[in-house]
């Protein structure tokens, strides 16, 4: 026994109660930090001694004076001490090295996300730049396009208007010509009015898209240029020895008369061209809330309910068998649609595959204010 009785407890109490928790928290500090002072250290001399840690030197000079102490005041179970604070320390060294791992590991994810972020940024800009320009690229070429349509279109106009008149001139002249040739100009005649017809909704289509399409509306009497139309039409009806039916409803409605009459022959035409043989065709007029509504409806091939979307589209035509047995261009619809809604009207269809089709359209019966 180096030391007096009476100094050994108050030795004690203090490694214990003073010295431990002191080192205790000296050594995690220094772990903590261990790696900053490494760094630095690593540069000097002392730091070249100083392997591998600083935590290791603590740990050294306090086991040393655990084991002095222990020595000194005579109780060996505090030999244990050194081993289990190494194992402490090893534990807390694991513990710290295995949370800097993550917090290294954390750090690169974050920046990598960063990046990709940044990438992703960068490339949609660059999509979006190009989508515009695609989009305004587009629409130029769609303009230089409706404007070559106008332009042949318009071009096209004169000559098929001079020989419809000069075939009309020959046909009705005085010297009567013999009957194969009348047959044939009849064919030259035919085909080209759907030339002319062609023609002109080309142009009036050019026009709706350039918004210029006259519309002069004025107080009509509806009934009347129905009446009218389908007289006009008899011998198109007859042809497939179509049943026509329309009980005359007097009404009037404000509306451009030309444009009402060209979408009723539109629809007319769709309704017999697209019938059965000996069919039917009805046509009705109803007043609605300050809206007449004219319905057309036939006995004819009807519309699957997934074809209803590409009617009333610009050169929309069902690609089925019965249609493609039939001549059209598809701009028929599209024309109705426009001139009636311009009209401040609507255009609908109802139809059943086999049974029929109704299409109807309304227009106001006053001037709207
Ligand atoms: P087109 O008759 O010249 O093809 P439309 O625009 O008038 O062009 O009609 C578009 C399409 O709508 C037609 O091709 C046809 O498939 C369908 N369709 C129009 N009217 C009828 C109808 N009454 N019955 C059945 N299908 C119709």
């Amino acid at each position: 026994m180096l030391l007096p009785q009476s100094l050994q407890g108050t030795l004690l109490m203090l490694i214990l109660f003073v010295g431990w928790p002191v080192l205790f928290v000296m050594s995690y500090f220094i772990i903590r930090r261990g790696r900053s002072y490494a760094q630095k250290l690593k540069k000097t001399v002392v730091g070249k001694l100083m392997k591998p840690t600083i935590a290791g030197w603590i740990f050294g000079l306090y086991a040393l004076g655990i084991v002095a102490t222990a020595y000194m005041i005579g109780i060996p179970w505090l030999l244990i001490v050194p081993p289990v604070f190494a194992i402490f320390l090893v534990m807390i060294v694991i513990i710290y090295r295995a949370m800097a791992g993550w917090e290294r590991e954390a750090t690169e994810m974050h920046k990598f996300y960063e990046n990709l972020e940044r990438l992703v940024k960068d490339r949609t800009k660059k999509l979006e730049e190009a989508h515009k320009l695609s989009i305004a690229h587009e629409k130029e070429i769609q303009k230089l396009k409706d404007q070559f349509v106008f332009i042949a279109a318009h071009e096209l106009k004169t000559p098929v208007t001079a020989i419809r008149w000069s075939i009309e001139n020959v046909m009705t002249a005085k010297k009567k010509l013999p009957p194969d040739l009348m047959d044939m100009l009849n064919t030259v005649q035919l085909s080209n009015q759907r030339l002319i017809t062609l023609v002109d909704d080309l142009l009036n289509v050019a026009r709706i898209e350039a918004g210029t399409i006259k519309i002069s509306s004025r107080n009509i009497d509806i009934n009347a240029i129905i009446k009218q139309t389908l007289a006009e039409m008899h011998s198109v009806f007859s042809e497939k020895k179509l049943t026509v039916e329309y009980v005359p409803k007097k009404s009037t409605a404000w509306a451009d008369p030309e444009r009402v009459k060209q979408v009723l022959i539109n629809l007319l035409s769709n309704a017999t061209k697209y019938n059965k043989q000996k069919g039917k065709i009805v046509v009705s007029l109803q007043e609605k809330e300050n809206m007449v509504c004219v319905s057309i409806s036939d006995t004819g091939i009807g519309i699957q309910h997934s074809d209803m979307q590409i009617l009333f589209t610009k050169f929309g035509r069902i690609k089925n068998e019965k249609t493609m047995e039939s001549e059209g261009t598809g701009l028929g619809l599209f024309l109705s649609k426009e001139l009636v809604v311009a009209m401040h009207g609507q255009i609908d269809v109802k139809s059943t595959v086999g049974e029929g089709s109704t299409f109807s359209f309304t227009l106001p019966m006053k001037q709207k204010k």
